[in-house]
Formats: C-alpha cells, structure tokens, sequence
C-alpha cells in the first residue's frame, strides 16, 4: 500500500531532496519530505538494518520521550501507536546501592508520565517500513557519501563492491549522516561554518543481563542505576525481556581491569547484585570482546548553507547519551524543520531553522554532560533527594508553573534553552526563600533572647 501525499509545503516547490544517513534521524526526515510532496533519495552506508542481525556497536535500545514521541506522532502514520505498543514503559529510575539495596526514584509520581525503552533496530525497521510506502522515497543501501559539493549540489557515493564512485544531484542535501558527519565535514571547509568537539574521558560498554525462564530478572518498568561516583552503569528493558546495561567508567578504570579475576573481583565490589544476572562467564566474555567506546559532544553552526544543505540530529549536535536526549532531540528538529518549511520559503525556512535551533542544540549537548554527574553521583545524596521531592510537590500544585528540569526535558517540548533557564529561576526562588527562612528564624530566635535577657 504506498500514501497519498500532502499538496505542497510552504514554499509551494517539489524538490529533489537526498537525505544522507537512514538511521533514526534520516529515515523520519524522509517521511516528511516525501509526505510534502518532494522526491526523496536516502543514501544509507551500511546494508539495510532489515537483512542485518545487529546494528554493531550501537545501543540496542533508547529512551524515547515526548519530543520524539511527537515527532513520530505528527507525521500520522500511526507510528507513535505501533513504536508504543511494543516499548516498556520506564516509570523512575530504580538506583542499587553498593549493598545492592534498590530504592526507586518515580520521574512523575503527580501525572505518572514516563519514558519508554525502545529497540534501536525495531524503531528504525519500522521508519524504513513505512519509507516503503511512499513511492517518492527511494532507499540506496551500502552507498557511503565520499564527495559532496553542497554548492552545485552533487554528491558522490562509494558502494563497498565497486571501485567507481555513484554520482547523484539534489536540490538541497540533509545530512542525517550521524556524529562523524560525512556532509558536515564539507561544511567546516565553508567560512562562518562554527564547529566543537570534546571527547570525555569517560567511554561506555555494554553488557547483557539475560532474561531468565523467559522473564524480566529484575522490575522491568525502571531505568536501572548503579551510581558509583565517578562512574555508573545503567540497564534499559528489552522486549525480549533482557536488559542492556552500559558500564560507564573512566577508560583508566577500564584499562585497570586486565583479567578475568579483576574484572570479577571488581563486579563483587561494586556490582554484587548485578553480577550473579549478569552471569560471570557472560560478563568476562562481553567485557574482554570489545573496547570501550569513545563519547563526544559536538556544537556546531550554522546548520544550513543557504538553500543547499542542512544537518539534522547527531550530525548537527551530537551529544553524551546521558539525558537520553540524542535521538529525541534529533527528531525533534525534523518537527521544527517541517513547521518552518510549512510557513516559509525554503532559504528562509533554513536559516530559521538555524537561528531557532542552535541556542536549544547546545544546551541539550550541555545539560546531557551535566547529567552523567547527576546520574552517577547525585542521585545517591539525600539534599538530590530532598530537592527531587521539593519539586515533585510543587509541581503537583502548580504544574503549569513549577515543571521540574528533568519533567521539562523530557515530558514537554520545551525548548532545551528555556529549560535551563526556567530551573535558574527555580533555585534562586529556593535559594531566597530558604536565606529568608534562615534570617528570619535568626531574627525571631534573637529577639527572644533579647527579650528573655533584657525585658
Ligand atoms: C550508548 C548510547 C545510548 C543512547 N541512548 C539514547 C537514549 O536513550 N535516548 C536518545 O534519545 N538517544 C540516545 N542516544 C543517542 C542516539 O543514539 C543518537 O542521538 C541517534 O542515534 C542519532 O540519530 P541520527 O540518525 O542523527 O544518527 P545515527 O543514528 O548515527 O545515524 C546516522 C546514519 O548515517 C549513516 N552514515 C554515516 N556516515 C555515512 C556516510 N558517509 N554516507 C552514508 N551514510 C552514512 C550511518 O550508517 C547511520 O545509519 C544514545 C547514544 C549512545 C551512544
């Protein structure tokens, strides 16, 4: 069954549009364009994730939240439902203690709004899927983008076969091509093109916690926390009932751990529950297989080149995965994008896109840095606590006024800049009234003494 597509889009013009990179990003961006009207060639460097087993080295599943629930809400093809019907919702974060002693922390105890763990492969088969439907969109698997010159609008593919390079041409190139961006380092070459990167010090590797007897063997409705100060690992719940958990630590740590019986003695220290789910074959075998990976937060803009090219998602701002924002927020700029490009031409359309964006995708790269802090080391402290059960009770009285940092982030669409800014105003209303508390009780408790001495 193919779709039946909208009219035209803002600036009234069907466009040769090549989308590279069909990850997650890509592949919804696809969806749009074609849903506009336009001729869609999405270019993709590896096989069809579909005929594949794994996505190598990737996350396996995500936290999908409220922007990116939108994002595949407002396409309406009925993806939202299908990716929700088959995701495990993640109500709170359930942290382990070095004991391993749980206590749960619930994100929204008023409106009980949570996140959902999703398999990275299953989200992005169904977005290829539903790709398939629409007879503008034509998918080139195995075509890595090697040229591109965004001016005249070509490009040029290497397929891993073939010697010769594939030429094509578009009227405009969306580089959804990922944190090592292929597009944007055609980009960086142009003047007044503003580009960061900062590798952490930290790198993640994943392990497994299998299911057993073919259930879940620890509560499936949480994201699993092991917060050890300097470093932590998590655990998200797959449909399969296992959990994928990521061991973060400094590559220092890692590299401490040179055999068998360290990396057991060390689970036994810090992990002690999660060991015996892990299995300690398993965990020696995952641990030895694969080097940590690296992560890195990138800042860059401009996004667009004038009405020739455009970066979405990682290639616009990758980030550290500890919000669980990444793919959110990537989608969520093909939500912005498609509402520019409903009001305005397509030079205009872009260059909004930029100026709108940019603030946003760089405090979301910043607020991700700052979580892996809260998650490894805050979320143990009581005055974390204290302020967590503060703001839940202020948000469940004035819910349009008091919403949380975390609520904000991931339970509306607020912009990522406005987040930060409406959680400075929160302290500083709780700084004030708690110096005033203090003053004033030391006013009153003064008083009495005077009076008690001197009257
Ligand atoms: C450990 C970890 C956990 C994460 N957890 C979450 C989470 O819970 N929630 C969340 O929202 N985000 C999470 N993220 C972030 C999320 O994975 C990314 O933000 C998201 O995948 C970005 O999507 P993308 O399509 O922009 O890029 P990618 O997913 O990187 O896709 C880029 C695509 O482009 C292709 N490509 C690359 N180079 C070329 C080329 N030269 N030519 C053609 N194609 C090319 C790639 O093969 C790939 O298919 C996590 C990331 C990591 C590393």
């Amino acid at each position: 069954m193919s779709v039946i597509l909208t009219e035209t889009n803002g600036s009234n013009e069907r466009r040769k549009v090549a989308i590279v990179g069909a990850g997650l990003v890509g592949s919804l961006a696809a969806l749009y364009f074609a849903r506009n009207g336009n001729h869609v060639d999405l270019y993709e460097y590896r096989d069809d994730v579909r005929k594949s087993e794994l996505v190598q080295g990737r996350s396996i599943n995500l936290a999908l939240s409220q922007r990116g629930r939108k994002a595949l809400s407002q396409i309406g093809l009925g993806l939202e439902e299908q990716v929700l019907s088959t995701a495990i919702p993640m109500k709170g974060r359930m942290l382990h203690n070095i004991q391993g002693k749980t206590s749960e922390v619930i994100y929204d105890p008023s409106f009980k709004q949570c996140l959902y763990s999703v398999g990275r492969k299953q989200l992005n088969e169904l977005l290829l899927n539903a790709c398939d439907k629409f007879p503008n969109i034509k998918c080139h698997f195995d075509h890595k983008l090697t040229k591109a010159n965004v001016k005249e609008g070509q490009l040029e593919f290497k397929r891993s076969h073939s010697v010769e390079g594939i030429k094509a041409n578009a009227d405009l190139i969306v580089g959804c091509d990922g944190a090592f961006s292929a597009l944007r380092q055609n980009l960086i070459k142009l003047p007044g093109f503003n580009y960061t990167q900062e590798y952490i010090e930290t790198g993640y590797l994943e392990l497994c916690i299998p299911a057993k007897k073919n259930e879940f063997q620890m509560p499936p409705n949480y994201l699993h926390i092991w917060p050890r100060d300097n470093f932590m690992m998590i655990a998200l719940p797959n449909q399969d009932k296992s959990f994928t958990v990521t061991l973060s630590m400094p590559f220092d740590i890692f590299a401490s751990i040179k055999n068998p019986e360290e990396l057991i003695q060390f689970f036994t220290h810090y992990y002690p529950d999660a060991l015996p789910l892990i299995g300690k074959e398993q965990l020696i075998k995952d641990f030895f297989k694969t080097k940590p990976q690296h992560l890195l937060s990138i800042k860059c803009r401009p996004y667009h080149y004038e009405n020739k090219a455009l970066l979405l998602g990682d290639a616009a701002h990758a980030m550290v995965p500890y919000y669980g924002q990444g793919m959110n927020a990537g989608m969520e700029d093909v939500t912005l994008l498609n509402s520019l490009l409903q009001q305005l031409p397509l030079e205009e359309a872009l260059a909004q896109f930029t100026e709108q964006r940019w603030q946003d995708a760089f405090a979301i790269c910043d607020l991700a840095m700052y979580n892996y802090l809260e998650m490894r080391d805050l979320t143990k402290r009581w005055s974390f606590r204290c302020r967590k059960m503060l703001d839940t009770l202020l948000y469940r009285w004035f819910p349009t006024i008091w919403v949380p940092l975390y609520n904000s982030v991931s339970f509306t669409s607020m912009p990522y800049s406005k987040c930060i800014a409406n959680r400075k105003w929160q302290d500083q209303l709780l700084w004030r009234t708690f110096l005033g508390f203090v003053v004033g009780g030391l006013g009153v408790t003064g008083s009495a003494i005077y009076w008690q001495r001197f009257r």
